[in-house]
Protein backbone atom coordinates (compact mmCIF):
# COMPACT_ATOMS: atom_id res chain seq x y z
CA UNK A 1 0.00 0.00 0.00
CA UNK A 2 1.42 3.60 -1.03
CA UNK A 3 1.76 5.46 2.15
CA UNK A 4 1.66 9.10 2.10
CA UNK A 5 2.96 11.69 4.57
CA UNK A 6 2.61 15.28 4.72
CA UNK A 7 6.60 16.36 4.85
CA UNK A 8 7.88 19.24 6.11
CA UNK A 9 9.34 21.48 3.65
CA UNK A 10 11.68 24.18 4.25
CA UNK A 11 11.76 27.45 3.32
CA UNK A 12 14.28 30.29 2.81
CA UNK A 13 13.51 33.60 2.73
CA UNK A 14 15.38 36.52 3.10
CA UNK A 15 14.76 39.78 5.56
CA UNK A 16 13.38 42.65 3.73
CA UNK A 17 16.36 44.31 4.05
CA UNK A 18 18.60 42.14 2.23
CA UNK A 19 16.21 42.28 -0.87
CA UNK A 20 16.52 45.81 -1.25
CA UNK A 21 20.37 45.48 -1.32
CA UNK A 22 22.06 46.55 -4.53
CA UNK A 23 24.23 43.30 -4.61
CA UNK A 24 23.00 40.98 -7.64
CA UNK A 25 22.12 37.80 -5.97
CA UNK A 26 21.68 33.98 -7.12
CA UNK A 27 20.07 31.45 -6.07
CA UNK A 28 19.76 27.25 -7.08
CA UNK A 29 17.69 24.18 -5.86
CA UNK A 30 17.74 20.98 -7.09
CA UNK A 31 16.42 17.49 -6.43
CA UNK A 32 17.51 13.86 -7.40
CA UNK A 33 13.42 12.28 -6.70
CA UNK A 34 11.38 11.84 -3.86
CA UNK A 35 9.77 8.97 -2.36
CA UNK A 36 8.86 6.82 0.37
CA UNK A 37 12.36 6.99 2.10
CA UNK A 38 13.25 5.29 5.40
CA UNK A 39 16.37 6.68 7.37
CA UNK A 40 16.68 3.38 9.11
CA UNK A 41 16.62 1.26 5.82
CA UNK A 42 19.58 3.14 4.17
CA UNK A 43 23.61 2.23 5.10
CA UNK A 44 25.34 4.78 5.64
CA UNK A 45 27.97 4.15 2.44
CA UNK A 46 24.56 4.67 0.50
CA UNK A 47 23.80 7.59 2.06
CA UNK A 48 27.10 9.61 1.53
CA UNK A 49 26.86 8.26 -1.92
CA UNK A 50 23.79 10.28 -2.71
CA UNK A 51 24.74 13.39 -0.80
CA UNK A 52 28.15 13.78 -2.54
CA UNK A 53 26.34 13.39 -5.68
CA UNK A 54 23.84 15.97 -4.61
CA UNK A 55 26.48 18.37 -3.69
CA UNK A 56 28.35 17.54 -6.73
CA UNK A 57 25.67 18.78 -8.82
CA UNK A 58 24.82 21.73 -6.48
CA UNK A 59 28.21 22.46 -6.76
CA UNK A 60 28.35 22.73 -10.69
CA UNK A 61 25.51 24.66 -10.64
CA UNK A 62 27.09 27.21 -8.03
CA UNK A 63 30.28 27.81 -9.98
CA UNK A 64 28.07 28.65 -13.06
CA UNK A 65 26.19 31.63 -10.92
CA UNK A 66 28.81 32.59 -8.48
CA UNK A 67 31.29 33.12 -11.50
CA UNK A 68 28.23 35.48 -13.22
CA UNK A 69 26.87 32.66 -15.69
CA UNK A 70 23.55 32.64 -16.44
CA UNK A 71 20.78 30.18 -14.85
CA UNK A 72 20.17 28.71 -17.94
CA UNK A 73 23.63 27.36 -17.83
CA UNK A 74 23.80 26.43 -14.09
CA UNK A 75 20.70 24.58 -14.68
CA UNK A 76 22.48 22.16 -17.32
CA UNK A 77 25.19 22.28 -15.21
CA UNK A 78 23.36 21.00 -12.17
CA UNK A 79 21.72 18.17 -14.11
CA UNK A 80 24.61 16.80 -16.55
CA UNK A 81 26.27 15.17 -13.41
CA UNK A 82 22.97 13.93 -12.00
CA UNK A 83 22.21 12.00 -15.31
CA UNK A 84 25.85 10.75 -15.82
CA UNK A 85 25.21 9.42 -12.13
CA UNK A 86 23.13 6.06 -12.14
CA UNK A 87 21.95 6.57 -8.88
CA UNK A 88 19.45 8.77 -10.31
CA UNK A 89 16.56 8.04 -12.69
CA UNK A 90 17.65 9.97 -15.29
CA UNK A 91 20.26 9.29 -18.65
CA UNK A 92 22.42 6.76 -17.16
CA UNK A 93 20.68 4.37 -14.71
CA UNK A 94 17.13 5.47 -16.38
CA UNK A 95 14.52 3.03 -15.53
CA UNK A 96 13.01 0.06 -17.50
CA UNK A 97 10.09 0.20 -19.75
CA UNK A 98 7.86 -2.87 -20.16
CA UNK A 99 9.93 -3.43 -23.20
CA UNK A 100 13.44 -3.57 -21.38
CA UNK A 101 14.13 -0.17 -22.97
CA UNK A 102 15.30 3.08 -21.99
CA UNK A 103 13.34 5.58 -23.06
CA UNK A 104 14.54 9.20 -21.71
CA UNK A 105 12.64 12.28 -20.98
CA UNK A 106 13.94 15.85 -20.40
CA UNK A 107 12.74 19.43 -20.81
CA UNK A 108 13.87 23.09 -19.72
CA UNK A 109 12.40 26.26 -20.07
CA UNK A 110 14.31 30.12 -19.93
CA UNK A 111 12.40 32.56 -17.95
CA UNK A 112 13.36 35.57 -19.59
CA UNK A 113 11.22 34.60 -22.63
CA UNK A 114 9.51 31.56 -21.46
CA UNK A 115 11.24 29.74 -24.64
CA UNK A 116 11.10 26.01 -23.91
CA UNK A 117 12.44 22.97 -25.27
CA UNK A 118 11.45 19.14 -24.14
CA UNK A 119 12.02 15.48 -25.77
CA UNK A 120 10.81 11.99 -25.06
CA UNK A 121 11.43 8.38 -25.69
CA UNK A 122 14.92 9.53 -26.65
CA UNK A 123 17.42 6.38 -26.31
CA UNK A 124 20.67 7.79 -27.44
CA UNK A 125 21.12 10.49 -26.29
CA UNK A 126 23.77 10.40 -23.50
CA UNK A 127 22.28 13.68 -21.96
CA UNK A 128 18.97 14.68 -22.70
CA UNK A 129 18.71 17.67 -20.95
CA UNK A 130 21.22 19.17 -23.47
CA UNK A 131 19.24 17.80 -26.55
CA UNK A 132 15.64 19.39 -24.81
CA UNK A 133 17.92 22.80 -25.01
CA UNK A 134 18.78 22.28 -28.95
CA UNK A 135 14.97 21.87 -29.64
CA UNK A 136 14.59 24.97 -27.76
CA UNK A 137 17.34 26.99 -29.40
CA UNK A 138 17.94 25.40 -32.74
CA UNK A 139 13.83 24.20 -33.71
CA UNK A 140 10.88 26.08 -34.50
CA UNK A 141 9.35 23.17 -32.15
CA UNK A 142 9.22 23.04 -27.95
CA UNK A 143 8.60 19.02 -27.70
CA UNK A 144 9.71 16.47 -30.18
CA UNK A 145 9.37 12.66 -29.67
CA UNK A 146 11.43 9.59 -30.06
CA UNK A 147 13.02 9.08 -33.82
CA UNK A 148 12.21 12.29 -34.94
CA UNK A 149 13.80 13.87 -31.93
CA UNK A 150 17.08 11.47 -32.20
CA UNK A 151 16.99 12.53 -36.36
CA UNK A 152 16.72 16.51 -34.91
CA UNK A 153 20.07 15.56 -32.54
CA UNK A 154 22.31 13.99 -35.26
CA UNK A 155 22.67 17.37 -36.54
CA UNK A 156 23.19 19.25 -33.53
CA UNK A 157 26.76 17.94 -32.23
CA UNK A 158 25.44 16.20 -29.07
CA UNK A 159 27.12 12.62 -27.57
CA UNK A 160 25.31 9.62 -27.99
CA UNK A 161 25.80 6.80 -26.17
CA UNK A 162 25.03 3.00 -26.80
CA UNK A 163 22.06 0.86 -24.74
CA UNK A 164 24.33 -0.63 -22.71
CA UNK A 165 25.00 2.69 -21.28
CA UNK A 166 22.21 3.68 -20.06
CA UNK A 167 20.71 -0.06 -18.83
CA UNK A 168 22.01 -0.99 -15.00
CA UNK A 169 21.35 -4.13 -13.03
CA UNK A 170 19.67 -2.34 -10.44
CA UNK A 171 17.21 -1.01 -12.64
CA UNK A 172 16.58 -4.10 -14.64
CA UNK A 173 15.92 -5.97 -11.65
CA UNK A 174 12.79 -3.69 -9.94
CA UNK A 175 11.74 -4.35 -13.88
CA UNK A 176 11.95 -7.86 -13.55
CA UNK A 177 10.38 -8.00 -9.79
CA UNK A 178 7.31 -5.83 -11.13
CA UNK A 179 7.10 -8.07 -13.39
CA UNK A 180 7.11 -11.38 -11.24
CA UNK A 181 5.63 -10.26 -8.51
CA UNK A 182 2.48 -7.95 -10.43
CA UNK A 183 3.60 -4.76 -8.44
CA UNK A 184 3.35 -1.30 -9.54
CA UNK A 185 6.19 1.00 -10.38
CA UNK A 186 5.66 2.62 -6.59
CA UNK A 187 6.28 -0.62 -5.28
CA UNK A 188 9.23 -1.73 -7.04
CA UNK A 189 11.13 1.84 -6.64
CA UNK A 190 9.87 3.41 -3.34
CA UNK A 191 10.93 6.46 -4.94
CA UNK A 192 10.97 8.36 -7.77
CA UNK A 193 14.50 9.27 -9.32
CA UNK A 194 13.93 12.06 -11.58
CA UNK A 195 16.61 14.85 -11.87
CA UNK A 196 15.83 18.70 -11.50
CA UNK A 197 17.54 21.98 -11.40
CA UNK A 198 15.85 25.56 -10.74
CA UNK A 199 18.46 28.31 -10.89
CA UNK A 200 18.16 32.84 -10.52
CA UNK A 201 21.08 34.39 -12.03
CA UNK A 202 22.79 37.54 -10.98
CA UNK A 203 21.00 39.68 -13.92
CA UNK A 204 17.81 38.50 -12.48
CA UNK A 205 16.77 35.68 -14.58
CA UNK A 206 15.33 32.14 -13.83
CA UNK A 207 15.20 28.82 -15.39
CA UNK A 208 14.23 24.95 -14.84
CA UNK A 209 15.00 21.86 -16.34
CA UNK A 210 13.79 18.11 -15.35
CA UNK A 211 15.43 14.45 -16.98
CA UNK A 212 13.86 11.30 -15.87
CA UNK A 213 13.57 8.06 -16.74
CA UNK A 214 9.87 8.00 -16.23
CA UNK A 215 8.35 5.05 -14.25
CA UNK A 216 10.08 1.46 -14.28
CA UNK A 217 7.05 -0.49 -16.43
CA UNK A 218 5.97 2.10 -18.56
CA UNK A 219 4.03 0.90 -21.58
CA UNK A 220 2.11 1.90 -24.61
CA UNK A 221 4.34 4.79 -25.07
CA UNK A 222 3.35 6.58 -21.93
CA UNK A 223 4.74 9.55 -21.26
CA UNK A 224 4.64 11.69 -17.42
CA UNK A 225 5.25 15.47 -16.50
CA UNK A 226 8.98 15.34 -16.42
CA UNK A 227 9.10 16.75 -20.14
CA UNK A 228 5.53 18.61 -20.40
CA UNK A 229 5.63 22.08 -20.41
CA UNK A 230 3.43 23.55 -17.30
CA UNK A 231 3.65 19.77 -15.31
CA UNK A 232 7.26 19.13 -14.45
CA UNK A 233 9.05 22.47 -16.06
CA UNK A 234 8.49 26.10 -15.75
CA UNK A 235 10.20 29.20 -15.67
CA UNK A 236 8.52 32.87 -15.92
CA UNK A 237 10.83 35.64 -14.84
CA UNK A 238 7.42 37.20 -13.28
CA UNK A 239 6.81 34.40 -10.46
CA UNK A 240 9.20 31.82 -10.36
CA UNK A 241 11.19 28.17 -11.91
CA UNK A 242 9.61 24.75 -10.70
CA UNK A 243 11.31 21.48 -11.49
CA UNK A 244 8.83 18.32 -10.23
CA UNK A 245 9.32 14.56 -9.36
CA UNK A 246 6.44 12.27 -8.71
CA UNK A 247 4.22 10.09 -9.92
CA UNK A 248 3.59 11.79 -13.35
CA UNK A 249 -0.02 11.42 -14.14
CA UNK A 250 -1.26 13.43 -10.96
CA UNK A 251 1.55 16.37 -11.69
CA UNK A 252 0.13 16.78 -15.27
CA UNK A 253 -3.52 16.35 -14.33
CA UNK A 254 -2.69 19.86 -11.46
CA UNK A 255 -0.32 21.14 -14.35
CA UNK A 256 1.82 21.25 -11.10
CA UNK A 257 4.92 23.91 -12.46
CA UNK A 258 2.53 26.16 -14.14
CA UNK A 259 -0.04 26.54 -11.75
CA UNK A 260 2.91 27.18 -8.46
CA UNK A 261 4.12 30.02 -10.63
CA UNK A 262 0.89 31.29 -11.68
CA UNK A 263 -0.40 31.36 -8.12
CA UNK A 264 2.64 33.10 -7.31
CA UNK A 265 2.38 35.63 -10.33
CA UNK A 266 -1.12 36.69 -8.65
CA UNK A 267 -0.10 36.58 -5.32
CA UNK A 268 0.12 39.89 -3.72
CA UNK A 269 2.95 38.24 -1.30
CA UNK A 270 5.37 36.84 -3.42
CA UNK A 271 8.32 36.78 -0.95
CA UNK A 272 8.74 35.05 2.09
CA UNK A 273 6.35 32.32 3.30
CA UNK A 274 3.51 32.96 0.83
CA UNK A 275 6.04 30.83 -1.48
CA UNK A 276 6.26 27.80 0.53
CA UNK A 277 2.70 28.22 0.95
CA UNK A 278 1.51 28.23 -2.38
CA UNK A 279 4.04 25.65 -3.58
CA UNK A 280 2.44 23.28 -0.31
CA UNK A 281 -0.94 23.93 -1.33
CA UNK A 282 -0.75 22.66 -4.75
CA UNK A 283 1.15 19.90 -3.89
CA UNK A 284 -1.82 18.99 -1.45
CA UNK A 285 -4.17 18.95 -4.71
CA UNK A 286 -1.53 16.52 -5.93
CA UNK A 287 -2.01 14.39 -2.69
CA UNK A 288 -5.92 14.88 -2.76
CA UNK A 289 -5.60 13.39 -5.58
CA UNK A 290 -3.96 10.26 -4.86
CA UNK A 291 -0.47 11.35 -6.32
CA UNK A 292 2.74 12.12 -4.41
CA UNK A 293 6.25 13.57 -5.34
CA UNK A 294 8.11 16.96 -4.73
CA UNK A 295 9.33 20.30 -6.50
CA UNK A 296 11.98 22.82 -5.79
CA UNK A 297 11.27 25.96 -6.35
CA UNK A 298 13.15 29.43 -6.69
CA UNK A 299 11.75 33.44 -7.04
CA UNK A 300 13.39 36.51 -8.57
CA UNK A 301 13.54 37.05 -4.90
CA UNK A 302 16.21 34.61 -4.42
CA UNK A 303 13.59 32.28 -2.05
CA UNK A 304 14.95 28.66 -2.82
CA UNK A 305 12.52 26.11 -1.17
CA UNK A 306 11.25 22.53 -1.22
CA UNK A 307 7.90 21.23 -1.22
CA UNK A 308 6.87 17.54 -0.90
CA UNK A 309 4.11 15.08 0.30
CA UNK A 310 6.16 12.23 1.07
CA UNK A 311 9.03 11.01 3.56
CA UNK A 312 12.25 11.98 1.45
CA UNK A 313 13.27 13.70 -1.74
CA UNK A 314 17.05 13.84 -2.58
CA UNK A 315 17.12 17.61 -2.65
CA UNK A 316 19.99 20.43 -2.34
CA UNK A 317 19.93 24.53 -2.47
CA UNK A 318 22.14 27.03 -2.37
CA UNK A 319 22.62 30.86 -2.61
CA UNK A 320 24.47 33.62 -2.94
CA UNK A 321 23.43 34.74 1.15
CA UNK A 322 25.67 31.55 2.23
CA UNK A 323 22.85 28.72 2.51
CA UNK A 324 24.92 25.36 0.87
CA UNK A 325 23.07 22.41 2.04
CA UNK A 326 21.94 19.12 0.65
CA UNK A 327 19.07 16.95 2.44
CA UNK A 328 17.34 13.48 1.81
CA UNK A 329 14.80 12.97 4.71
CA UNK A 330 11.76 15.09 5.50
CA UNK A 331 13.10 15.99 9.30
CA UNK A 332 16.16 17.03 7.77
N1 LIG B 1 7.77 12.24 -12.69
C1 LIG B 1 8.40 11.13 -13.36
C2 LIG B 1 7.40 10.47 -14.27
O1 LIG B 1 6.24 10.37 -13.92
C3 LIG B 1 8.95 10.11 -12.44
C4 LIG B 1 9.89 10.66 -11.39
O2 LIG B 1 9.68 11.76 -10.88
O3 LIG B 1 10.86 9.96 -11.06
O4 LIG B 1 7.79 9.99 -15.31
Amino acid sequence: MIRLFVAAAFAFSLPAHAQESAEPRWSIAIHGGAGTLDPDKMTPERRAAYEAALQNALDAGKAVLAGGGSAMDAVKAAIIPLEDDPLFNAGRGSVFTWDGTNELDASIMDGRDRSAGAVTGVTTIKNPILLADKVRTDSPHVFLMGEGAEEFASGQGLETAPPEWFATEPRRESLERMKADRLSAFDVDHKFGTVGAVALDMEGNLAAGTSTGGMTGKRWGRIGDAPVIGAGTYADNRSCAVSATGWGEYFIRVGVAQEICTRLRVSDDATGGGDQNIADAVMAEVKELGGDGGIILVTPEGNALYSFNTTGMYRGRATSEGVDEVAIFAAE
